[in-house]
């Protein structure tokens, strides 16, 4: 039986985390410390939301318009059986899978247990994010050390033309109790959050 997925956080519909609309899911854990990390909060194992392979991929599926999933962190290959599961069923549907990976590919390669994950994947961005290298060309990525890998030919036709500029995305949400909380996804670079911070600050 499939280990349940401990998944951090998830955003159904974004533009920020890949080609086209995609389903983004953030999972807990990282062996990894990379000095500066974006999502310092997801890094320890501890149990976030469980939940299912069927479960999560009966919701991602029916989530209207997306062309994809994208795994971030938190580490995906350090839950590589479910979520290698996850990304065959997603595929299997005709929906793409892109993986952002604090390891290497070469690393990745050389150790069987990633496989279930790294065979399932079509778009892999690795290497540690970086923060004193931010990447404000290559949309989507976060810092210039980090290397685009087409493992399949889904996204193929981005190579050597992969879009350029920054995109982010900022949501507000009004909870039970009336409170209006607001999250920012993407890979701002530090002026472009320093204006956003600046702008929410600035008062009517
Ligand atoms: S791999 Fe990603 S989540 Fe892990 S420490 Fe590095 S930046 Fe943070």
């Amino acid at each position: 039986m499939l280990p349940a997925i401990n998944l951090a956080s998830t955003i159904p519909r974004t533009e920020a985390e890949g080609p086209g609309l995609r389903y983004a899911l953030w999972v807990q854990g990282c062996p990894l410390r990379c000095p500066g990390c974006c999502n310092p909060h997801y890094l320890t194992g501890r149990p976030a939301r469980q939940v299912s392979v069927e479960s999560l991929l009966a919701e991602i599926t029916q989530t209207p318009g997306i062309e994809g999933a994208t795994f971030l962190g938190g580490e995906p290959f350090s839950q590589p059986e479910a979520l290698g599961a996850l990304a065959a069923g997603l595929r299997r549907a005709g929906l793409s899978v892109m993986v952002f990976s604090g390891h290497p590919l070469a690393h990745l390669r050389a150790r069987p247990a990633f496989a279930p994950l790294l065979t399932q994947t079509d778009l892999l961005i690795d290497g540690p994010y970086q923060k004193d290298q931010p990447d404000t060309s290559r949309r989507w990525i976060g810092s210039t050390n980090q290397q685009i890998h087409f493992l399949t030919d889904r996204y193929r036709e981005l190579a050597g033309r992969w879009p350029s500029g920054e995109t982010v995305e900022l949501r507000l949400r009004r909870s039970a109790d009336g409170a209006v909380s607001i999250s920012m996804n993407g890979s701002p670079s530090d002026d472009i959050s320093a204006l956003i911070r600046a702008t929410l600050r600035r008062k009517p």
